[in-house]
């Protein structure tokens, strides 16, 4: 094929996800365009499609690598219906910066807006606002998907709904996610009208979410290093979009962390300061704001490379869900545990979970998750490791987005629609071609 070699010139490189943990050797190809895509899938051998590399840890890892970033143009938008038809690389920064301004946001949104719509719907990502407005995948309407044959096809909940639902949270291993169309919201404001409530203790967090569970977002940062009759105390954010009409949304600037902090840097004292300043930043005990969409939702974009903080070895995020019935205990005696190990986690970041949804590999279930972040160290997988064996115990499961360590036996009980999964990768032999070091690791 004329410019072949010049197609599938790839650039060997050391890469990494956002935890910075692996650091591994892979074969980069740039694709920048859908026919690009088919001929290197014809002519390479097993890839994994990598979006804005967001994830925490090795799903978007593996010996070769194709990297969607450049396609990024937006094919259409309606603005009756608030449909946007966009590739599969666009970030939803873009998105925030192009339709805000014109009263459309994203009805479901992460912590980040650095990340693609390609890697939102491979992660089926959920936001603060699960427990009404469910995942990612809720709001899209379809997608074309490029097969492991060169193939494409168009999948939605009722065409190729199977292959929806695989691909749907199915971390990149059914095949390359072409462009998609999703539905926008209607928003009347670049503000959020947001109050913090402070909380004592696990019980009157969860009281919060239980009063507050009508409410469209919410999330509690939790103080992981409390301990005793403040185990569990947190600071509950609510919020909705104000009415105030203001759209002139121009994106927060960012600070930058140039460099890797030396390891010294983190420790449990700092966590515990930090997470002592933190807790006590406000000091009454309720507060009403007007923010603005990136402080409430992306508070983290506001500072570049903050993975950077972690020193070079890295950092991984344990993220799971518990079942609403077994929550409370669940938590309480992972807090405890933590405590006792004394490896405090500056970011837990706990939210509500509503009904679980249909995609054979989506993490959310209903019930409640918590995201601790822990620099990689020599203790720090056998503590996960004793987590893990709670978190089995209360039937919960663990986020693969975030995931770099989990072994086969706790993702098998965890997510119980595996063998659909894996039967349909097969019929549409991704299994061959799809791979990424955390499909070997899980036997995916
Ligand atoms: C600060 C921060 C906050 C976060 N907050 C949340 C949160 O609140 N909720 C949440 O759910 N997640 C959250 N995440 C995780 C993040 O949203 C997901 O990991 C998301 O998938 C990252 O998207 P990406 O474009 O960077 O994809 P990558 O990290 O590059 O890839 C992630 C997965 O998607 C697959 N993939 C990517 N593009 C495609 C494509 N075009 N076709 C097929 N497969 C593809 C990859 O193979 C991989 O398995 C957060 C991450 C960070 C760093």
């Amino acid at each position: 094929m004329p410019g072949y070699l010049n197609i599938h010139e790839s650039d060997t490189r050391n890469l990494t996800s956002w935890g910075n943990y692996p650091v591994v050797e892979s074969s980069v190809f740039m694709c920048n365009d859908e026919q690009e895509a088919r001929s290197y899938i014809l002519n390479e051998g097993t890839t994994i499609p990598r979006g804005n590399g967001r994830s925490y840890g090795d799903s978007a890892l593996g010996k070769n690598v194709i990297n969607l970033l450049q396609l990024n143009k937006f094919i259409s938008f309606d603005d009756q219906s608030g449909i946007l038809h966009c590739e599969s690389g666009v970030l939803l920064e873009d998105i925030v910066r192009i339709f805000l301004p014109q009263g459309w946001f994203l009805r479901v949104t992460p912590g980040t807006k650095l990340i693609t719509v390609g890697g939102a719907i491979a992660s089926d990502i959920h936001g603060k606002n699960h427990h009404q407005a469910g995942c990612f995948s809720s709001n899209v309407l379809d997608f074309r998907l490029l097969l492991s044959d060169g193939t494409c096809i168009t999948c939605a909940p009722d065409q190729n709904s199977e292959i929806f639902r695989a691909t749907c949270g199915g971390m990149g291993l059914t095949g390359i996610i072409l462009d998609s169309r999703i539905k926008l919201q209607q928003v009347t404001s670049r503000n959020i009208l947001q109050q913090t409530i402070k909380s004592e203790n696990l019980q009157s967090t969860f009281d919060l979410f239980d009063k507050h569970e009508l409410e469209p977002y919410s999330v509690a940062w939790i103080d992981s290093l409390a301990s005793e009759k403040n185990l569990g105390r947190c600071l509950f954010m609510k919020g909705d979009f104000a009415c105030d009409g203001n759209l002139n949304y121009s994106p927060s600037k960012s600070l930058n962390i140039p460099f890797y902090f030396p390891v010294f840097c983190l420790n449990t004292m700092s966590v515990k300061a930090f997470n002592y300043l933190y807790y006590n930043k406000i000091r009454d005990n309720f507060i009403e704001s007007t923010v603005s969409v990136d402080a409430f939702f992306y508070p983290l974009d506001a500072v570049n490379n903050w993975n950077r903080i972690y020193g070079r070895q890295g950092f991984t995020q344990y993220q799971f869900v518990l079942p609403k019935e077994k929550s409370f205990d669940g938590l309480r005696e992972i807090l405890i545990r933590i405590h006792r190990s004394g490896q405090g986690s500056f970011l837990a970041v706990l939210k509500l979970f509503g009904k679980e949804n249909e995609n054979y590999l989506s993490f959310p279930c209903e019930g409640y998750t918590l995201a601790l972040d822990f620099k990689v160290s020599p203790g720090i997988f056998r503590l996960l490791e004793e987590l893990d064996k709670i978190v089995l115990s209360c039937n919960g499961r663990i986020y693969l987005s975030k995931d770099v360590r989990m072994n086969t036996a706790m993702f098998r009980k965890g997510y119980e629609k595996l063998d659909g999964f894996l039967k349909i990768r097969k019929e549409l032999r991704a299994d061959a071609k799809f791979i990424s070091l955390q499909s070997i690791r899980l036997q995916l």
